[in-house]
């Protein structure tokens, strides 16, 4: 695996491949790498011919500075776990590389960006929206793999790509979680073990708000799972939403809306903060 710091560097690189007419998978990260990432390289190395994995603790996407500093940094062992899935790419450049300057430019993504992170993390997907256009021009991928574990995110960067006619395929990838259903997160690395295993409510809540689905209405579903967490002390919810999967809009009536719906969960376990969703189609 090749690893670079440098922009000048790696489009150079890049470009050999690109004079190929070889296809180029990218994944965008932020280091602390699990079998969530692995499994975004997987598919992409599957479907490529070269995969570019950057590394990159985006500050423009943290609104509390405290998250941005204890945000884990583990560069090297994110390179071992890389390379033992075949990534050939690893680009992991400095600020001073990603913003020579303090950047300027606002992107507005309407509803999109206001709705449930946006609500909570303003500016978030606006620091977002900036790193992945940086990363997108400078690798210019055939296809980007984003989680759906960030389900707004994966949805602003569809915006972001149709609006600024990125030539990309972006290919939203399954969650993967641990044995105990807690999807996998880097931030998972701060919770103790027995933190782990209450966390693992927050699935079983979005299981249990699929199986509500098709017989009660937002409203009810919405108090069913507000009082399920209230009887676990260590969790507090954050938000709950149903929302249309592709809009992230409410839904008037579950029953008879006809596109996929995204049930969607943000709570703290101790100091944490934990996102997860499903995706029920219909
Ligand atoms: P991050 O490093 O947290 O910014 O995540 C980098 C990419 O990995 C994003 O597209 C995430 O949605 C994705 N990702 C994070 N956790 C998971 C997971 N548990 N399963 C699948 N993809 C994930």
């Amino acid at each position: 695996m090749q690893i670079f710091q440098n922009i000048s560097k790696l489009r150079e690189t890049l470009l050999a491949f690109q004079q190929k007419s070889q296809k180029i998978g990218f994944v965008p990260t932020m280091g602390a790498l699990h079998q969530g990432h692995l499994s975004l390289i997987k598919q992409a190395k599957a479907e490529n011919d070269v995969v570019v994995c950057s590394i990159y603790v985006n500050p423009t996407q943290f609104n509390n500075p405290d998250d941005l500093a204890k945000y884990p940094r583990l560069l090297e062992s994110d390179a071992e776990m890389l390379r033992s899935v075949g990534c050939d790419i690893l680009f992991a450049p400095a600020d001073t590389e990603m913003y020579p300057n303090p950047a300027k430019i606002k992107f507005d993504f309407g509803f999109l960006e206001t709705t449930m992170e946006g609500k909570f993390r303003p500016g978030h997907f606006n620091g977002v929206a900036l790193v992945v256009s940086k990363l997108f021009h400078i690798v210019m991928p055939h296809k980007a793999y984003f989680g759906q574990k960030d389900l707004q995110q994966y949805l602003v960067i569809k915006q972001l790509t149709n609006d600024l006619s990125f030539p990309i395929e972006i290919v939203r990838c399954q969650i993967v979680r641990e044995e105990n259903g807690l999807a996998m997160s880097s931030r998972n690395k701060r919770l103790s073990s027995e933190q782990i295993q209450i966390a693992s409510n927050i699935y079983k809540a979005l299981q249990m708000a699929e199986k509500m689905l098709k017989t009660h209405t937002s409203e009810q579903i919405q108090s069913q799972i507000e009082i399920f967490f209230s009887e676990i002390k260590e969790i507090e919810l954050e938000y709950f939403e149903i929302a249309d999967a592709y809009t992230l809009e409410g839904i008037a009536d579950l029953q008879k809306h006809s596109q996929p719906k995204a049930l969607c969960i943000a709570a703290f376990v101790g100091d944490v903060r934990l996102i997860d969703n499903l995706w029920v189609e219909n």
